[in-house]
């Protein structure tokens, strides 16, 4: 007989990670530095919350999905999560080593794209840029 697809567990991601997802959101509103998953653990913990490294991973890309975090993917190829302010499309300055971002506006860069795509004949384009670099503070140290 086939599986009875009432004894398979239901699929609710948002109600059974609930606390994992809170002490991840607590976290992310104590800073606005665009930090890797592996750091965003580390202040999770600091906080005290026990939350494994890999349910960080799991949570950020849900938020993120969901559009309650912004992601970029730094040079390194690693995705960095923050929580932004800014719900309408911007652009960011990263620092590479401390993560301390800006967020910026970029005309010229939403101008250029728009007429790249018409050039092209494609319609509904969307793009990512992020600009990295080391932010004056750590330049200092
Ligand atoms: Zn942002
Ligand atoms: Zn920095
Ligand atoms: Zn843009």
């Amino acid at each position: 007989m086939a599986v009875d697809p009432v004894t398979t567990p239901p699929a609710v991601p948002g109600k059974r990670n609930t606390r994992q997802r809170t002490a991840v959101l607590r976290a992310m509103s104590d800073s606005d530095d665009f930090l890797t998953p592996q750091q965003w653990h580390d202040m999770v913990r600091r906080q005290g919350d026990a939350v494994g490294l890999t349910t960080v991973y799991r949570t950020l890309a849900a938020l993120a999905d969901s559009g309650m975090v912004d992601t970029i993917v730094d040079e390194h190829g690693e995705a960095r999560y923050r929580r932004c302010e800014e719900e309408e499309h911007h652009h960011h300055l990263v620092c590479r080593v401390c993560g301390a971002t800006v967020e910026v506006a970029a005309g010229p860069v939403e101008a250029w794209a728009q007429r790249t795509a018409t050039d092209h004949g494609y319609t509904n384009p969307v793009h990512t840029v992020e600009i990295f670099g080391t932010c004056p503070q750590c330049a200092r140290t």
